[in-house]
């Protein structure tokens, strides 16, 4: 028997990517981890078969038919089904839960990662949408709950793993932060002929294989626009002190240039396992199931700029943090909706950007727009009401 008492683990979005390398990385840690609640919004047979595999304590599905679904498909198991958002919200602040995986793609993540935040869990934070929506607010629930915000996405998480633990001394130390980008699958092609790309190809990333979504956001590198505006969140850092660069191998993760420019920087093969190993079992290490980087099979690795021709969307983070509060909420709200207009067949890739770019035009945010959650939830409303409004003029 083990002594030690058990993380219980609530995987919020357990059928996705993230969600399923999690489950991955805890199936290899059975004597540290247990699962206490799985989440999922779709794919019923497959959350079946994980609730089966892990036997969690509880499920929940926001639909309530697909619930009632999940239900019949788990009866007689000791797995309790719940349905509706508030059960999210619930199972992430459940008195009986250490960590919480928000690993559910966007702004939907904002209430169940609050409710984590505000109960003072855990988080692993992979759910980059959450924090780019919730801003300021998200960061001071984290630090009125008194939780430990861990990040998951993987430059944040190696920056994360170039500084010390002692948040107190980051600022003192960080003269600015490099983030790395692959630079998408379109990052040597014709930028002309980028009206004609199939989601197919948008989603056909060179080096990680992610959610859809995800996948398209690197195409056009609004990716890395969100996780610029999620390190200055998470490091509390002035949107100038925050760079990126294109590496196309995907070796070295992020780097932190300090004040005495000493270059710290994370490697690793390119393996979503490695940083939710390291949210998972912070401060220590555990085995991830991640290859061993070999150096000796590196064909070198090299630096390229973006370029703003080929991925416009990208300086739309900094215009959004130097904007009016809420700024950020109305990007990042306008390319989810452009994003799945896209992935639908209903407006080309190049129209991505010109969407949201016309819709931060349209919406500015006003006075007391991030004042609260239930401002934040009216703002992204109303955002994607005029994204939706503008998306006619962009539609095939
Ligand atoms: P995915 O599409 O593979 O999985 C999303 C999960 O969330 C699924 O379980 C889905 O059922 C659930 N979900 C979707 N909409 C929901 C809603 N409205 N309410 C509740 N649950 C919902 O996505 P992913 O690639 O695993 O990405 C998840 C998050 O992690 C995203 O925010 C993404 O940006 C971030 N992230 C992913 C990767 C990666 O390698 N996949 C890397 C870094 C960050
Ligand atoms: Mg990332």
């Amino acid at each position: 028997m083990n002594a030690v008492a058990r993380q219980r683990v609530c995987v919020l979005g357990a059928t996705g990517s993230i969600g399923l390398s999690t489950l991955d990385v805890i199936a290899r840690h059975p004597d540290r981890y247990e699962v206490f609640a799985l989440t999922a919004a779709s794919r019923v047979e497959e959350l079946a078969e994980l609730c089966r595999r892990f036997a969690p304590r509880f499920a929940a599905m926001p639909d309530a038919a697909r619930a009632r679904q999940l239900r019949e498909l788990l009866a007689g198991s000791r797995t309790e089904v719940l349905d509706g958002k508030a059960a999210l919200v619930e199972l992430a602040g459940h008195p009986e839960v250490d960590s919480v995986m928000a690993a559910i793609v966007g702004a939907a993540g904002l209430e169940p990662c609050l409710a984590a935040a505000r109960a003072g869990k855990r988080l692993l934070l992979a759910n980059k949408e959450a924090l780019v929506v919730g801003g300021a607010l998200f960061m001071d629930a984290v630090r009125a709950g008194g939780a430990t915000l861990l990040p998951i996405d993987s430059e944040h998480s190696a920056i994360f793993q170039c500084l010390p633990e002692d948040r107190s001394t980051w600022r003192q130390r960080i003269d600015h932060i490099v983030l790395t980008a692959s630079g998408g699958p379109f990052r040597d092609r014709d930028p002309a002929t980028l009206a004609g790309v199939t989601p197919d190809e948008a989603c056909a990333h060179p080096n990680w294989v992610m959610g859809r979504k995800i996948s398209v956001d690197s195409a056009t590198m609004m990716n890395k626009a969100l996780e610029v505006i999620e390190a200055r969140w998470l490091f509390d850092l002035a949107p100038e002190q925050i760079r990126v660069v294109i590496h196309p191998q995907s070796i070295i993760h992020s780097m932190v240039v300090c004040r005495d420019q000493s270059v710290l920087a994370q490697l690793g093969t390119p393996d979503m396992r490695v940083p939710i190993a390291y949210g998972l079992a912070w401060p220590e290490r555990i085995e991830s199931g991640a290859s061993t980087l070999d150096f000796l099979q590196l064909r070198g690795l090299s630096f390229e700029e973006a370029d703003a021709r080929r991925f416009p969307g990208l300086q739309l983070a900094w215009a959004a943090l130097r904007g009016p509060e809420g700024s950020t909420a109305v990007l990042n709200a306008a390319n989810e909706v452009a994003v799945e207009a896209f992935l639908d067949g209903r407006i080309g890739f190049d129209r991505i950007h010109a969407l949201n770019q016309a819709t931060i035009e349209a919406l500015q945010p006003g006075a007391g727009a991030t004042a609260s959650v239930a401002a934040l939830l009216a703002l992204d409303a109303e955002a994607r009401r005029v994204a939706g409004e503008q998306l006619r003029r962009f539609q095939r």
